[in-house]
């Protein structure tokens, strides 16, 4: 390869500083070093965790940034020591690591990784970084950095996937779809013939649906106060619609009057405290089990001990409990045999020039994923 040891000179979306547009920039990415790889991003998404970064967290620490997290690409070159991965290889970028080596690898009950290369604030330290603009060096977030042409990503935070894989579809699979799909399969571990509530219908939240209905549960109610999202919610499995708008009294007595005490297992996937609580309160006692999903540290959340001392069960789930390595490229292969469903998640296609855009679409809550096409296959 030519570019193989060189610095790559290419374009990139970068976040200067916090609640502000990102710029696209020349920026260098240096080669990988040892253990890591390069990668041309194909394909990325905007997931609601990077507007958590640039919108809310408004920490100054995680800035500059190149935001990305949700994508997929090509294998440019690696680093010495790399032996699992070749130039030309497809590829995802994890935004959780597996060492495979350490206690929380080792064991079959997490998926967090000890060597988890990402520090606080969610960004690479500096040193780790890969990326310079206009002779400033730029931070990764999750260490992934995938608004950008080219990335270099530790080898134990790639998943290789089958060459057959359309990478601008399964990008999704990067975040979105494993994480609130693995919620409610691993995590919530749903029954045949129980019934769900899912809270919040973006990827995440219809991904849970699908992996609810995946588990074969027998009623799930799909709750989002905006009712555009019902209609994508049906197409994954939702049995019932619920706007907690349209009613005076508090959504979970709603839910526990329409299934005699509470729905079998609940997933909170907005990232709001008031939600999470509700999702607990609407799972029923003795054996409901509620899962949050969605991303805040920003806020406390409070509860009455006796929901949880009545016997409900309390979790929270980080990409759907999966351990990237081995379940994307299994994932990657449900899809291909089309028993995951990820083209109805996408609902914009645009350009790495348009990110602003497809922010700003988020924000509004106007689309699923828009996925970005950064560079051709
Ligand atoms: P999104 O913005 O596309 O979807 C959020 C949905 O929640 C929207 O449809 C919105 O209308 C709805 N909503 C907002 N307030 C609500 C309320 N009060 N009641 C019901 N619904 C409400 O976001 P997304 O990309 O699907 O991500 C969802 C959440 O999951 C975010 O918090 C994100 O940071 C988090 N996340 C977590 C992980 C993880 O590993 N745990 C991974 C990815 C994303
Ligand atoms: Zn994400």
């Amino acid at each position: 390869m030519a570019t193989a040891g060189k610095v790559i000179k290419c374009k990139a979306a970068v976040a200067w500083e916090p609640n502000k547009p990102l710029v696209i920039e020349e920026v260098e990415v240096a080669p990988p070093q040892a253990n890591e790889v390069r990668i041309k991003i194909v394909a990325t998404a905007v997931c609601h965790t990077d507007l958590h970064h640039l919108l809310e967290s408004m920490e100054k620490e995680g800035f500059p940034v190149v935001l990305g997290h949700e994508a997929a690409g090509i294998v440019e070159s690696v680093g010495p020591g790399v032996t699992e991965f070749q130039p030309g290889d497809k590829a995802i970028p994890l935004f959780i690591s597996q060492c495979t080596e350490c206690r929380f690898c080792k064991s079959p009950k997490t998926n967090q990784c000890e060597k988890a290369w990402v520090g606080s604030h969610n960004v690479l330290p500096l040193p780790k970084s890969r990326f310079t603009c206009k002779g400033k060096k730029l931070l990764q977030f999750t260490g992934t950095s995938t608004f950008s042409e080219y990335t270099v990503v530790n080898q134990m935070a790639v998943a290789k996937i089958d060459p057959a894989a359309p990478l601008d579809k399964v990008c999704l699979l990067g975040c979105g779809i494993c994480t609130g799909y693995g919620a409610a399969v691993n995590t919530a571990k749903v029954e045949p013939g129980s019934t769900c509530a899912v809270f919040g219908l973006g990827a995440v939240g219809l991904a849970a649906v699908m992996g609810c209905k995946a588990a074969g549960a027998k009623r799930i109610f799909a709750v989002d106060i905006n009712p555009d999202k019902f209609e994508k919610a049906k197409v994954l499995g939702a049995t019932d619609f619920l706007n907690p708008k349209d009613h005076s009294k508090p959504v979970s007595q709603v839910l526990s009057e329409m299934t005699n005490g509470g729905v079998d297992f609940s997933l909170e996937c907005v990232g709001n405290v008031a939600v999470m609580r509700s999702a607990l309160e609407s799972c029923v006692q003795g054996w409901g089990v509620s899962v949050i999903v969605g991303w805040t540290d920003m806020e406390d959340f409070s509860a009455r001990p006796v929901q949880l001392i009545g016997g409900r069960t309390w979790k929270g789930s980080v990409f759907g409990g999966f351990k990237g390595k081995y379940a994307v490229p299994q994932m990657v292969k449900n899809y291909l045999d089309k028993k995951v469903k990820v083209d109805e998640f996408i609902t914009h296609n645009m350009t790495l020039d348009q990110i602003n855009d497809a922010i700003e679409l988020m924000k509004q809550g106007k689309c699923i994923r828009v996925v970005i096409n950064v560079s051709s296959q």
